[in-house]
């Protein structure tokens, strides 16, 4: 069989944009790449956008990136490649914006320890249930690990291994910003593997973080990504070392256009939007059906939410749970206020634990956007600017489209909270109200399984004509998107056109270690 040169890819968000870019980089120059994107745009849940006379910056969908990780350097290393490194507005470590984080508990915003000894001292003794965590965490080196490979709710290994509350309030405040998900459904195996993979290796989260490298969990192949990027951007990397998060001048948009306008300049690449798949056929080669036209590839990319290509594949029990996870939909508030001071704390925002008692419209946090990324709007003109997300998982039993709250009453909403929780009474000059439906995809317990027998069928049934990448699969965050899709390109091209390639063959590696 000989190595695949024409590839369709199907999906225009981050990670199918970036699968495109790194096959136009690394492909032979006499591959075809088609990207198919359903929409009129590229970007998918990335949506920043200008509103207003005085063209104000609002982030519907991911507002920051982290330096951190292999990921991290993977971005970057793109970041710095697509010459974005001039427009880059970063939160170093010593901001409000990085130090200062809270969460809203019983009934009042509560600063968490943070960078600083004193202000930590403070917080930890003014605050009973974080008091409370201090035992729990000298004891837990001495608690028994769980057998190998055991997966479990995040609350469930939480309160194994630390102590109950520390579940409910802090953990499950970090999975509503991060997954907007309930903590007593999603594996921790596969939203915080790195605590996992400590258990799993030193016995105890506590010994793992003092005794493990950084790079401990990284397979052959990453490390050897890692150096080459490392190497290739030593000064960059030296500089971003003090910076916590970013975005750029226009938004996390930035990226995905410059993706774009890189790819059209690309003569084997070819980018369509409104071309929805709705059909793939595997004969000698993979037809891709869409409401445009028909497609021929040796190799199609899938970089779809996984219950679409489900639904496009021509049988649908030949590839085992793809539709098992459900995706949440979040509502995102987005407000602003004509002065810099309407707030009264400074800070990167804060999250609603699932376990606050009283949360009758089902917040789940609040970003100070103006305090992260106080210079993406034109001067002289200074604004407060947050925004308030609500639903995830509380929208769960939302089953038609025409039920969920009405924006107006969503603003509403935000408004009373807002006033109740940090005082504000001003009304916003600027708002955008939406419901990002199924955004952000649920990893249930038992998903590294789940994977593992997907990765099996598709070997099986479409060897090197079909693999997957996606927030569906290993990581929501861009980082993760993008450098699993980064992965699979390399992959793809690396392998000898025997070994099959399917975007999961991480299952395989012996000791199951990843990151
Ligand atoms: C509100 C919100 C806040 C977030 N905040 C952050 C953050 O701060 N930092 C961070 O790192 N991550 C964040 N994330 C996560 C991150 O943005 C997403 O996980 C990531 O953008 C997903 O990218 P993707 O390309 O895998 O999927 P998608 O963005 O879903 O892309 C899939 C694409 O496929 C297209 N498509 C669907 N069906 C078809 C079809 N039949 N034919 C052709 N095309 C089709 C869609 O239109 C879409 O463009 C956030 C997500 C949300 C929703």
């Amino acid at each position: 069989m000989s190595k695949p040169n024409n590839f369709v890819i199907l999906g225009g968000g981050i990670s199918g944009l970036s699968a495109a870019w790194y096959l136009s980089r690394y492909a032979p120059s006499t591959s075809k790449i088609i990207v198919l994107e359903g929409s009129s745009r590229f970007g998918g849940w990335i949506k920043s956008k200008r509103i207003g006379k005085h063209k104000i910056l609002f982030e519907q969908g991911p507002r920051t990136l982290r330096p951190n990780g292999i990921g991290g350097s993977v971005v970057l290393d793109m970041v710095n490649k697509l010459n974005l490194i001039p427009s880059l507005h970063a939160v170093t470590k010593g901001d409000d914006a990085a130090k200062n984080r809270f969460i809203y508990y019983p009934d009042k915003i509560v600063k968490l320890p943070g960078t600083s000894l004193l202000s930590s001292m403070k917080s930890v003794f003014m605050n009973n249930f974080l008091l409370k965590s201090i035992p729990s965490i000298l004891f837990e080196p001495f608690i028994k690990p769980a057998r190998n490979y055991h997966d479990e709710t995040i609350h469930e290994f939480i309160s194994r291994r630390f102590n109950k509350s520390m579940s409910d309030i802090l953990i499950s405040a970090l999975v509503h910003g991060i997954y907007a998900g309930d903590i007593n459904k999603l594996s921790v195996r596969s939203t915080f593997t790195s605590l996992y993979n400590l258990e799993q290796n030193y016995g105890s989260v506590i010994k793992g973080l003092l005794m493990s490298n950084k790079e401990d969990f990284l397979s052959q192949q990453d490390k050897y990504l890692l150096k080459m990027i490392n190497d290739e951007n030593k000064e960059l990397l030296e500089i971003i070392k003090n910076v916590s998060l970013y975005s750029f001048k226009d938004g996390i948009e930035q990226l995905s256009s410059a993706i774009v306008n890189d790819l059209k300049n690309k003569d084997n690449v070819q980018l369509k939007t409104n071309n929805q798949v709705t059909k793939l056929e595997f004969r000698g080669n993979v037809k891709i059906f869409t409401n445009e036209a028909v497609y021929e590839a040796d190799h199609v990319i899938s970089a779809l939410p996984s219950r679409i290509l489900y639904y496009i594949l021509p049988e649908k029990n030949v590839l085992p749970h793809l539709d098992y996870n459900p995706s949440v939909s979040v509502a995102t508030i987005n407000l602003a206020y004509d002065h810099p001071k309407v707030l009264p704390i400074k800070g990167f925002g804060y999250l609603i634990p699932q376990s606050t008692p009283h949360n009758p419209y089902h917040v789940l946090g609040v970003v100070f956007d103006s305090n992260a990324m106080p210079l993406q709007d034109e001067p002289p003109r200074t604004y407060t600017k947050l925004t308030m997300m609500m639903g995830g998982h509380y929208f769960n039993s939302i089953s038609e489209k025409d039920d969920f709250p009405k924006n107006e009453i969503l603003l509403q909403q935000s408004i009373e909270i807002l006033e109740k929780h940090l005082g504000i009474y001003s009304t916003p000059l600027y708002y955008l109200v939406d419901i990002q439906k199924n955004c952000i995809p649920q990893y249930y317990v038992g998903h590294y399984s789940r994977l593992k027998e997907l990765h099996y069928a598709i070997k099986k049934h479409y060897a090197n004509q079909l693999s997957v990448t996606g927030a569906s699969y290993w990581g929501i965050s861009i980082n993760d998107c993008v450098l699993n899709s980064a992965r699979l390109v390399l992959n793809i091209l690396a392998n000898s056109p025997n070994d099959v390639v399917t975007g999961l063959e991480k299952v395989e590696i012996q000791n199951e270690h990843y990151l």
